[in-house]
């Protein structure tokens, strides 16, 4: 595999100019980074550190990059909402515009560019579509209509689809195939998959496996089970990419 530069590290302070409210758990934060020269690979994290007033604590953690490296003035980061945690509850409930954080990365290998393969698949589960959202809006915002990518996502409910609107649009591109699955609950009239992705699933979305790069992001047991459900179907280990939240 071809070697890539590293992107430089780069320390910012940015003021957060808008809140999305993804799901009724999920926030996006887009912060204004127009005074940076900030590159990255979409796929890639940086750290944000989180004042958290009730113990004086400054918490760091880490967030995907949601956005494309192409959106050279605004960086996004989505939230998850996780019940008990410090920075996730902070961020997706007291966090608003006009708030200032220091944002230093990029970092991590679980990155793809259109050097490294014209075919991607991309596997995750709920807040793990982040990176996975990086990917896909690089490949539209930059017209790589010849890559082919398919994105196989599971949340637990309707109202849980992070980016459901967008993930619509895109999959209206003929170079993109994008399936959803409720994993808990869906609404009567819901046309996807239900239950965890699995083998079936796979095989009817992804025509010859052996030819794509995989990219698997999550909770660390469903990046588990799909890293050996891959290798179970042929999937050599070195075109499986993995990033673990947790
Ligand atoms: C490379 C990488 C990228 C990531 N990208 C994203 C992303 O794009 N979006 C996203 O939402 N998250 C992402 N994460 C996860 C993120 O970094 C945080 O881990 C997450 O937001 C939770 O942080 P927190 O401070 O809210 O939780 P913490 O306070 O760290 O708690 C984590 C969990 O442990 C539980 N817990 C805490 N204390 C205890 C205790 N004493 N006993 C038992 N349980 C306890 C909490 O209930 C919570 O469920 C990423 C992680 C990695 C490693």
């Amino acid at each position: 595999m071809i070697e890539l530069e590293r992107k430089p590290l780069t320390e910012m302070v940015a003021p957060v100019v808008e809140v999305i409210e993804e799901t009724p758990t999920t926030r996006t934060l887009v912060f204004d980074i127009s005074g940076y020269d900030f590159d990255f690979y979409p796929g890639q994290y940086v750290m944000l550190k989180v004042p958290y007033p009730p113990t004086g604590e400054e918490l760091r953690r880490a967030y995907s990059i949601a956005s494309s490296p192409l959106s050279k003035n605004r960086l996004e980061l989505t939230v998850k909402r996780m019940e008990g945690g410090k920075a996730s509850v902070l961020l997706t409930t007291q966090t608003k515009v006009g708030d200032r954080f220091f944002i230093k990365g990029p970092y991590g290998k679980f990155f793809w560019t259109e050097d490294m393969s014209q075919k991607v698949v991309l596997l995750g589960a709920g807040s793990g579509v982040v990176p996975l959202m990086s990917i896909l809006r690089y490949i539209r915002d930059k017209g790589l209509s010849q890559v082919e990518a398919t994105l196989l996502v599971s949340y637990t409910s309707y109202e849980e689809i992070i980016y459901r609107r967008e993930l619509e649009e895109l999959s209206k591109l003929p170079n993109m195939n994008i399936k959803i699955t409720l994993t808990r609950s869906a609404p009567e009239d819901w046309k996807g998959y239900r239950g965890r992705i699995n083998k079936d699933m796979i095989l009817a979305e992804v025509p010859r496996l052996e030819e794509n790069l995989y990219y698997l992001c999550g909770p660390p047991k469903f990046v588990e089970d799909m890293k050996e459900l891959l290798l179970g179907l042929g999937v050599p280990k070195e075109n499986i990419k993995t990033e673990k939240y947790g």
